[in-house]
């Protein structure tokens, strides 16, 4: 049996499967406290045996492995959680362990089995309690000095709305993220009706982000995921102010193939996680 786990800022998932594509049980867990976050995750695989474990885990989080941190979460972008090593907080279920990004992990499983088949320039990006973004070149994940923190972005500002992210207040994540719509609107981003006005300003605040995607890594596919994704009506909005604002300065794929929703519904962050254990 293998394992994963898409460790996120609102839920975990955590599954056990015989391979990435065949999943045989699978559990979410709200993400708390580490301790007890671990301990149920810890207790979920209890009655298996795990020959391998892929991660996919929210950051900044230290992926090379030469490191003394190595799976150490490096900045205290969920409270309580700056400084934990998440991978030997899990070695208890296998000594097997793939570490990756959560947005890599899940842009690795829409490349293997979802929409970002064939990719070669592959951009997967979530839109949920932060943004992140993971980028795949022909398969592989980008890896720079450390990995890519592109929700973190400056983007321009629409209105006074000032921004929720702790370090920049009003970088990209802290303009559109699932809780800035919430600080924003002052009520839950699933609660808000689709006509409402919040709609157009996420819309045009996350083509921004995504024409600097576009411009700086030329992508043949962006895959949309992420909890805030859930509204449907949000898709073609993106697309429309992504042409506006692109305004025919070179050709690009047409918007509609460019840009689009997973292939794997919410499961690509699981499935990437176990595809994980296959590299
Ligand atoms: P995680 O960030 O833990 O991986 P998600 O991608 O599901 O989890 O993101 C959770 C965030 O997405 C919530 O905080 C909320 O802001 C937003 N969200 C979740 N469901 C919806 C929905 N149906 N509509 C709009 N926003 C949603
Ligand atoms: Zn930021």
């Amino acid at each position: 049996m293998i394992g994963g786990i898409e460790l996120g800022g609102t839920k975990c998932i955590a599954a056990v499967a015989e391979s990435p594509d065949n999943i045989l049980i699978k559990k979410v867990i709200s993400t708390k406290d580490p301790n007890s976050t671990f301990s149920e995750i810890v207790s979920f695989f209890d009655n298996y045996e795990i020959k391998s474990l892929g991660i996919g885990s929210f950051g900044p989080i230290v992926l090379d492995s030469k490191s003394k941190d190595y799976g150490v979460l490096v900045a205290e972008s969920k409270y309580g959680w700056n400084g934990v090593n998440v991978v030997n907080s899990l070695s208890c279920i296998t000594s097997n362990i793939i570490l990756d990004t959560d947005v890599n992990a899940a842009a690795y499983g829409e490349y293997n089995y979802g929409a970002g088949q064939n990719c070669k320039t592959l951009a997967y990006v979530t839109i949920g309690t932060g943004i992140g973004v993971g980028i795949l070149l022909n398969g592989k994940p980008h890896v720079g000095n450390f990995h890519l923190e592109i929700g973190h972005m400056q983007v321009p500002c629409i209105d006074d709305f000032e921004g929720i992210c702790k370090t920049h207040r009003n970088c990209w994540e802290g303009l559109a993220s699932g809780p800035s719509m919430e600080s924003r609107w002052g009520v839950e981003a699933s609660k808000l009706d689709k006509t409402h006005v919040a709609w157009e300003k996420e819309a045009e605040l996350l083509a921004f982000g995504l024409i600097n995607i576009i411009s700086n890594h030329s992508p043949d596919k962006i895959i949309l995921g992420g909890g805030v994704m859930k509204q449907k009506h949000l898709l073609p909005m993106i697309i429309e102010n992504v042409e506006r604002l692109w305004n025919n300065y070179i050709p690009l794929i047409v918007p509609s193939d460019l840009i689009v929703e997973t292939g794997l519904g919410g499961d690509s962050g699981i499935i990437g996680s176990l595809t994980l254990t296959k590299k």
